[in-house]
């Protein structure tokens, strides 16, 4: 299941989406953290950080969401910075703002320089087949 990313650069966003998340507010990978350390929910189980991309999935009651971030994602902006949002100055905000837009922008060129390649394979597999 593919969720869109954009729409989760702010907490609260990222919080509703673990409406049904199976974790209570007791265990370490509650909602309120998992949103706090930059995840939102694609699935059972499962979350991704709106500003890497990284998904994570199999989670237990015992992970702390920020560690678990850490771990898989160490050159994540958001988990380098080591903030809750609440914790963020304004000017910090800007700067993780414009991060994840520079972020989505070279997303957007690696996609077209996939396709770009892929097309070129096709087509020199058309010649070669001729
Ligand atoms: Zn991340």
């Amino acid at each position: 299941m593919r969720t869109k990313r954009r729409n989760y650069i702010f907490e609260d966003d990222r919080l509703k989406s673990f409406k049904d998340w199976d974790f209570s507010e007791s265990q370490s990978c509650n909602a309120q953290k998992m949103a706090e350390a930059g995840f939102f929910c694609i699935g059972r189980e499962a979350a991704a950080c709106f500003m890497c991309g990284k998904e994570l999935d199999g989670w237990e009651e015992q992970d702390d969401p920020w560690m678990e971030h850490k771990k898989h994602a160490p050159q994540c902006y958001f988990v380098k910075n080591w903030k809750k949002q609440n914790d963020y100055t304004v000017h910090e905000l800007i700067l993780l703002l414009e991060t994840y837009a520079k972020n989505q922008q070279e997303k957007k060129h690696l996609d077209k320089m996939m396709k770009y390649t892929e097309q070129q394979d096709k087509i020199r597999d058309e010649i070669m087949k001729k």
